[in-house]
């Protein structure tokens, strides 16, 4: 019975090493928020461009001087096209947010959104982002190596109040202001899966009184580039 168990448990070593190597492979590739000693932070859309409700959102931001970054479905900058370039003219960085958000599998082995996406962004402005954000925050081992072939870096959040779900500006906004502190990464959203036309008027609505409060928190709102100290965009776009 030992011989047995031994050999069981010897059989099993490398299943037991490669899932932790996996392990760390999931957990250490990305970005959750910035040095916490500076007292800035990033306000981070996903899910857009959404019409008339991501130019409201960046039409704020811009009232406070205040860039953002747009984690953007490509798919939606060649739909919409002069909303892409405001963003850009107006200081505000664009990000890879997938092709077409579609919910990544385990058993895709050839992820192929991220590079779709930067090719995309490159054909409409010879540049691509840096930073990518997964659908759902979901990272496969073929997710992650996809965003390292591309030479990008996978952004997540440290702030997060189901702003999706929330009907009331205020008390997103508080919920926003209770998380967060110096180096956070906030995450929001102007669309939904990049559907164009989503409802998503709370979190506009809710900015105003995010923006005042970061303001007398001495928080200031930057673009993710200049929080983490990267480049934004980059011309190697696969
Ligand atoms: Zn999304």
């Amino acid at each position: 019975m030992f011989v047995l168990r031994s050999v069981l448990v010897l059989a099993l070593l490398p299943v037991v090493a490669r899932a932790g190597i996996r392990g760390l492979h999931w957990s250490d590739v990305s970005i959750t928020h910035a040095d916490r000693t500076a007292p800035v932070v990033a306000i981070t859309f996903d899910d857009g461009l959404n019409g008339p409700t991501t130019l409201a959102a960046a039409e704020t931001l811009e009232r406070y001087n205040a860039p953002g970054t747009f984690f953007v479905v490509a798919r939606t900058i060649t739909e919409q096209p002069d909303l892409a370039k405001r963003l850009r003219d107006h200081g505000h960085l664009l990000a890879n947010h997938s092709y077409d958000h579609p919910r990544a599998k385990k058993t895709d082995l050839r992820y192929t959104q991220a590079s779709r996406a930067q090719a995309t962004f490159f054909a409409a402005y010879g540049e691509c982002p840096t930073f990518f954000r997964p659908p759902w925050g979901v990272q496969t081992p073929w997710v992650n190596g996809a965003v390292k072939r591309d030479h990008m870096r996978t952004v997540l959040w440290d702030v997060e109040v189901a702003d999706w779900d929330e009907k009331n500006p205020e008390r997103l906004a508080a919920n926003v202001l209770a998380k967060v502190r110096p180096g956070s990464i906030i995450l929001l959203h102007d669309g939904e899966d990049g559907h164009i036309g989503a409802n998503r008027s709370t979190t506009v609505a809710a900015l105003p009184a995010i923006l005042e409060g970061l303001k007398a928190r001495g928080l200031t709102p930057v673009r993710l580039d200049t929080l983490l100290g990267m480049a934004g965009y980059q011309k190697d776009c696969g």
